[in-house]
Protein backbone atom coordinates (compact mmCIF):
# COMPACT_ATOMS: atom_id res chain seq x y z
CA UNK A 1 0.00 0.00 0.00
CA UNK A 2 1.61 3.43 -1.06
CA UNK A 3 0.58 6.51 0.76
CA UNK A 4 1.00 9.60 -1.91
CA UNK A 5 0.35 13.47 -1.50
CA UNK A 6 1.26 15.04 -4.20
CA UNK A 7 -0.97 14.97 -7.53
CA UNK A 8 2.51 14.11 -9.17
CA UNK A 9 3.19 10.94 -7.15
CA UNK A 10 -0.90 10.31 -7.33
CA UNK A 11 -0.37 9.80 -10.93
CA UNK A 12 2.56 7.79 -10.53
CA UNK A 13 0.98 5.58 -8.86
CA UNK A 14 -2.21 5.84 -11.15
CA UNK A 15 0.27 4.49 -14.13
CA UNK A 16 0.94 1.72 -12.55
CA UNK A 17 -2.96 0.20 -11.81
CA UNK A 18 -4.44 -2.09 -13.30
CA UNK A 19 -8.29 -1.50 -13.82
CA UNK A 20 -10.89 -1.47 -12.95
CA UNK A 21 -10.11 0.91 -10.12
CA UNK A 22 -11.76 1.61 -7.51
CA UNK A 23 -12.25 4.97 -5.33
CA UNK A 24 -13.17 4.78 -2.23
CA UNK A 25 -13.60 9.17 -1.51
CA UNK A 26 -13.51 9.50 2.19
CA UNK A 27 -12.64 12.57 4.86
CA UNK A 28 -10.59 9.99 7.17
CA UNK A 29 -11.18 9.29 11.06
CA UNK A 30 -12.41 6.02 9.08
CA UNK A 31 -14.95 3.62 11.27
CA UNK A 32 -16.29 0.22 9.67
CA UNK A 33 -18.85 2.06 7.42
CA UNK A 34 -15.35 3.16 5.34
CA UNK A 35 -14.27 0.02 5.51
CA UNK A 36 -17.13 -1.45 4.04
CA UNK A 37 -16.81 0.77 0.96
CA UNK A 38 -12.97 -0.42 0.64
CA UNK A 39 -14.46 -4.05 1.28
CA UNK A 40 -16.50 -3.97 -1.46
CA UNK A 41 -14.22 -2.00 -4.24
CA UNK A 42 -11.90 -4.59 -3.26
CA UNK A 43 -14.48 -7.06 -4.44
CA UNK A 44 -15.46 -5.70 -7.15
CA UNK A 45 -11.98 -4.12 -8.81
CA UNK A 46 -8.53 -4.76 -9.99
CA UNK A 47 -6.97 -1.91 -8.04
CA UNK A 48 -8.71 0.20 -5.14
CA UNK A 49 -7.70 4.21 -4.00
CA UNK A 50 -8.67 5.47 -1.15
CA UNK A 51 -8.61 9.03 -0.80
CA UNK A 52 -8.56 10.83 2.58
CA UNK A 53 -9.23 14.74 2.44
CA UNK A 54 -11.04 16.52 4.85
CA UNK A 55 -12.83 19.23 2.34
CA UNK A 56 -12.70 22.81 3.75
CA UNK A 57 -15.29 23.75 0.92
CA UNK A 58 -17.62 21.81 2.14
CA UNK A 59 -17.92 23.11 5.24
CA UNK A 60 -19.85 26.18 6.06
CA UNK A 61 -18.16 28.88 8.22
CA UNK A 62 -20.11 28.07 11.42
CA UNK A 63 -19.35 24.23 10.99
CA UNK A 64 -16.60 21.89 12.49
CA UNK A 65 -14.45 22.35 10.22
CA UNK A 66 -11.76 22.99 12.54
CA UNK A 67 -12.40 20.06 15.31
CA UNK A 68 -13.72 17.43 12.70
CA UNK A 69 -11.42 14.47 13.92
CA UNK A 70 -8.18 13.94 12.30
CA UNK A 71 -5.94 10.79 12.80
CA UNK A 72 -4.41 9.70 9.58
CA UNK A 73 -1.80 7.48 11.72
CA UNK A 74 -4.59 5.48 12.52
CA UNK A 75 -6.57 5.24 9.13
CA UNK A 76 -3.13 4.18 7.34
CA UNK A 77 -3.44 1.10 10.04
CA UNK A 78 -6.87 0.54 9.38
CA UNK A 79 -6.52 0.69 5.87
CA UNK A 80 -3.21 -1.78 5.78
CA UNK A 81 -5.15 -5.03 5.79
CA UNK A 82 -8.10 -4.16 3.67
CA UNK A 83 -5.40 -4.88 0.65
CA UNK A 84 -5.50 -1.48 -0.90
CA UNK A 85 -3.43 0.06 -3.21
CA UNK A 86 -3.00 3.51 -2.85
CA UNK A 87 -3.59 5.72 -0.25
CA UNK A 88 -3.56 9.41 -1.02
CA UNK A 89 -4.12 12.25 1.23
CA UNK A 90 -3.78 15.69 -0.37
CA UNK A 91 -3.71 18.89 1.91
CA UNK A 92 -5.16 21.84 0.97
CA UNK A 93 -2.10 23.22 -0.91
CA UNK A 94 -2.77 20.33 -3.35
CA UNK A 95 -6.48 20.07 -3.98
CA UNK A 96 -7.10 24.36 -3.77
CA UNK A 97 -3.44 25.86 -4.33
CA UNK A 98 -3.04 29.47 -4.60
CA UNK A 99 -5.42 31.49 -6.98
CA UNK A 100 -7.98 28.44 -7.01
CA UNK A 101 -11.03 29.87 -8.58
CA UNK A 102 -13.78 26.64 -10.57
CA UNK A 103 -16.76 25.43 -9.19
CA UNK A 104 -18.97 22.63 -9.82
CA UNK A 105 -22.42 23.22 -8.94
CA UNK A 106 -25.51 20.71 -9.61
CA UNK A 107 -28.73 22.50 -9.43
CA UNK A 108 -31.83 20.84 -8.25
CA UNK A 109 -30.92 17.83 -6.10
CA UNK A 110 -29.12 19.84 -4.66
CA UNK A 111 -31.83 22.56 -3.46
CA UNK A 112 -33.68 20.50 -0.43
CA UNK A 113 -32.30 18.84 2.25
CA UNK A 114 -28.83 18.81 2.81
CA UNK A 115 -28.43 21.75 0.19
CA UNK A 116 -31.51 23.83 2.42
CA UNK A 117 -29.80 23.22 5.93
CA UNK A 118 -26.12 24.02 4.39
CA UNK A 119 -25.42 26.55 1.93
CA UNK A 120 -22.36 25.82 -0.34
CA UNK A 121 -21.62 22.48 1.31
CA UNK A 122 -23.05 20.07 -1.99
CA UNK A 123 -20.56 22.76 -3.88
CA UNK A 124 -17.88 21.85 -2.23
CA UNK A 125 -18.98 18.31 -2.40
CA UNK A 126 -18.72 18.20 -5.94
CA UNK A 127 -16.11 20.16 -6.94
CA UNK A 128 -13.78 17.89 -4.65
CA UNK A 129 -15.58 14.35 -6.05
CA UNK A 130 -14.65 16.23 -9.71
CA UNK A 131 -10.99 16.60 -8.64
CA UNK A 132 -10.97 13.30 -7.10
CA UNK A 133 -12.58 11.67 -10.38
CA UNK A 134 -10.16 13.64 -12.55
CA UNK A 135 -7.34 12.64 -10.45
CA UNK A 136 -7.51 8.88 -9.80
CA UNK A 137 -9.62 8.43 -13.26
CA UNK A 138 -11.51 5.36 -11.75
CA UNK A 139 -13.42 3.22 -13.38
CA UNK A 140 -16.03 2.71 -9.74
CA UNK A 141 -16.65 5.21 -7.32
CA UNK A 142 -18.15 4.33 -4.00
CA UNK A 143 -20.15 5.80 -1.62
CA UNK A 144 -22.40 5.30 0.96
CA UNK A 145 -25.99 5.54 1.73
CA UNK A 146 -25.39 6.97 4.74
CA UNK A 147 -25.22 10.42 2.92
CA UNK A 148 -28.23 10.13 0.64
CA UNK A 149 -28.41 13.08 -1.24
CA UNK A 150 -24.15 13.24 -1.84
CA UNK A 151 -24.69 9.97 -3.73
CA UNK A 152 -27.83 11.07 -5.72
CA UNK A 153 -25.91 14.75 -6.12
CA UNK A 154 -22.48 13.19 -7.74
CA UNK A 155 -24.77 10.58 -10.23
CA UNK A 156 -26.30 13.36 -11.23
CA UNK A 157 -22.84 15.47 -11.78
CA UNK A 158 -21.02 12.27 -13.24
CA UNK A 159 -23.87 11.91 -15.71
CA UNK A 160 -24.09 15.52 -16.79
CA UNK A 161 -20.31 16.09 -16.77
CA UNK A 162 -19.62 12.83 -18.72
CA UNK A 163 -16.78 11.29 -16.18
CA UNK A 164 -16.68 7.48 -17.54
CA UNK A 165 -16.77 6.00 -14.34
CA UNK A 166 -19.67 4.22 -12.15
CA UNK A 167 -21.15 5.13 -9.00
CA UNK A 168 -21.70 2.65 -6.77
CA UNK A 169 -23.88 3.35 -3.20
CA UNK A 170 -23.39 0.77 -0.40
CA UNK A 171 -25.43 0.03 2.33
CA UNK A 172 -25.24 1.99 5.54
CA UNK A 173 -22.96 0.90 8.70
CA UNK A 174 -24.54 0.69 12.05
CA UNK A 175 -23.66 0.13 15.61
CA UNK A 176 -24.99 -2.57 17.25
CA UNK A 177 -28.01 -1.04 18.84
CA UNK A 178 -28.78 1.05 15.44
CA UNK A 179 -26.57 4.14 15.64
CA UNK A 180 -25.67 4.89 11.89
CA UNK A 181 -21.87 4.99 11.97
CA UNK A 182 -20.14 8.40 11.65
CA UNK A 183 -16.92 10.03 12.00
CA UNK A 184 -19.06 13.04 14.03
CA UNK A 185 -20.19 10.41 16.30
CA UNK A 186 -17.10 10.79 18.49
CA UNK A 187 -17.98 14.61 19.59
CA UNK A 188 -21.13 13.08 21.73
CA UNK A 189 -20.81 12.84 25.19
CA UNK A 190 -22.00 9.39 26.70
CA UNK A 191 -25.71 10.72 26.95
CA UNK A 192 -25.67 12.44 23.71
CA UNK A 193 -25.35 9.26 22.44
CA UNK A 194 -28.06 7.30 24.30
CA UNK A 195 -30.22 10.55 23.00
CA UNK A 196 -29.00 9.90 19.61
CA UNK A 197 -30.30 6.01 19.24
CA UNK A 198 -33.42 7.72 18.70
CA UNK A 199 -32.57 8.82 15.09
CA UNK A 200 -32.52 5.37 13.95
CA UNK A 201 -35.57 3.94 16.18
CA UNK A 202 -37.78 6.41 14.78
CA UNK A 203 -36.74 5.34 10.86
CA UNK A 204 -37.47 1.55 12.42
CA UNK A 205 -40.35 2.72 13.66
CA UNK A 206 -41.25 3.89 10.62
CA UNK A 207 -40.22 1.21 8.55
CA UNK A 208 -42.10 -1.42 10.38
CA UNK A 209 -45.48 0.81 10.24
CA UNK A 210 -44.50 0.87 5.93
CA UNK A 211 -44.21 -2.79 6.71
CA UNK A 212 -47.64 -3.29 8.08
CA UNK A 213 -49.62 -1.03 5.64
CA UNK A 214 -48.98 2.57 6.37
CA UNK A 215 -47.85 3.95 3.07
CA UNK A 216 -48.83 7.72 3.10
CA UNK A 217 -46.31 9.88 3.33
CA UNK A 218 -47.22 12.53 5.28
CA UNK A 219 -48.08 9.73 7.85
CA UNK A 220 -44.69 8.11 7.48
CA UNK A 221 -43.02 12.01 8.16
CA UNK A 222 -45.28 12.38 11.13
CA UNK A 223 -43.98 8.81 13.11
CA UNK A 224 -40.60 9.62 12.41
CA UNK A 225 -41.69 13.52 14.07
CA UNK A 226 -43.23 11.91 16.91
CA UNK A 227 -40.90 9.21 17.83
CA UNK A 228 -38.03 12.04 17.41
CA UNK A 229 -40.19 14.27 19.60
CA UNK A 230 -39.90 11.47 22.80
CA UNK A 231 -36.62 12.68 22.81
CA UNK A 232 -35.73 16.42 24.35
CA UNK A 233 -32.21 16.72 23.48
CA UNK A 234 -32.76 16.39 19.80
CA UNK A 235 -33.51 19.00 18.07
CA UNK A 236 -35.05 18.31 14.37
CA UNK A 237 -33.91 20.20 11.60
CA UNK A 238 -36.22 17.68 9.07
CA UNK A 239 -37.55 14.73 8.45
CA UNK A 240 -38.48 13.83 4.52
CA UNK A 241 -40.17 11.35 2.47
CA UNK A 242 -38.84 11.23 -0.86
CA UNK A 243 -38.12 9.47 -3.92
CA UNK A 244 -34.84 7.78 -3.52
CA UNK A 245 -33.36 9.18 -7.21
CA UNK A 246 -35.10 13.09 -7.49
CA UNK A 247 -35.59 13.62 -3.65
CA UNK A 248 -38.72 15.01 -4.72
CA UNK A 249 -40.74 15.76 -1.60
CA UNK A 250 -43.80 13.21 -1.58
CA UNK A 251 -47.69 13.07 -0.29
CA UNK A 252 -49.90 10.34 -0.37
CA UNK A 253 -49.89 6.63 -0.73
CA UNK A 254 -46.09 5.63 -1.46
CA UNK A 255 -44.95 2.10 -3.14
CA UNK A 256 -41.16 3.37 -2.82
CA UNK A 257 -39.36 6.22 -0.73
CA UNK A 258 -36.33 7.09 1.20
CA UNK A 259 -37.03 8.54 4.91
CA UNK A 260 -33.80 11.31 5.96
CA UNK A 261 -33.62 13.25 8.35
CA UNK A 262 -31.14 15.66 10.44
CA UNK A 263 -31.23 16.49 13.87
CA UNK A 264 -28.61 18.01 15.98
CA UNK A 265 -27.67 16.49 19.65
CA UNK A 266 -26.11 19.34 21.55
CA UNK A 267 -23.40 20.67 19.34
CA UNK A 268 -23.46 17.65 16.86
CA UNK A 269 -25.52 17.49 14.03
CA UNK A 270 -26.29 13.79 12.85
CA UNK A 271 -28.27 12.56 9.66
CA UNK A 272 -29.58 9.07 9.18
CA UNK A 273 -32.11 7.42 6.12
CA UNK A 274 -33.76 4.40 5.18
CA UNK A 275 -35.14 2.90 1.96
CA UNK A 276 -38.78 1.98 2.03
P1 LIG B 1 -16.99 10.80 5.07
O1 LIG B 1 -15.60 10.44 5.48
O2 LIG B 1 -17.92 11.01 6.20
O3 LIG B 1 -17.02 11.90 4.02
O4 LIG B 1 -17.56 9.52 4.32
C1 LIG B 1 -16.88 8.93 3.24
C2 LIG B 1 -17.80 7.94 2.58
O5 LIG B 1 -18.17 6.94 3.52
C3 LIG B 1 -19.09 8.58 2.07
O6 LIG B 1 -19.44 8.02 0.81
C4 LIG B 1 -20.08 8.20 3.13
O7 LIG B 1 -21.41 8.12 2.65
C5 LIG B 1 -19.57 6.83 3.54
N1 LIG B 1 -20.05 6.49 4.88
C6 LIG B 1 -19.99 7.27 5.99
N2 LIG B 1 -20.58 6.66 7.03
C7 LIG B 1 -21.05 5.48 6.56
C8 LIG B 1 -21.76 4.39 7.14
N3 LIG B 1 -22.14 4.39 8.42
N4 LIG B 1 -22.08 3.34 6.35
C9 LIG B 1 -21.73 3.32 5.05
N5 LIG B 1 -21.04 4.32 4.44
C10 LIG B 1 -20.71 5.37 5.18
Amino acid sequence: MRVVISLDELRLERRKLHPPIGLVPTMGYLHEGHLSLVRQARRECKSVVVSIFVNPTQFGPQEDLKKYPRDLERDIKLLEPEGVDVVWTPGNEVMYPGGYQTWVTVEEVTQGLEGAMRPGHFRGVATVVAKLFNAVQPQRAYFGQKDAQQSVVIRQMARDLDFPVEIIVCPTVREADGLAMSSRNVYLSPTERNSALVLSQALFRAREAFDAGTHDADQLRQLVMDTLASEPAVKVQYVSCAQADTLQELHGAVERAVLSLAATIGRTRLIDNIFL
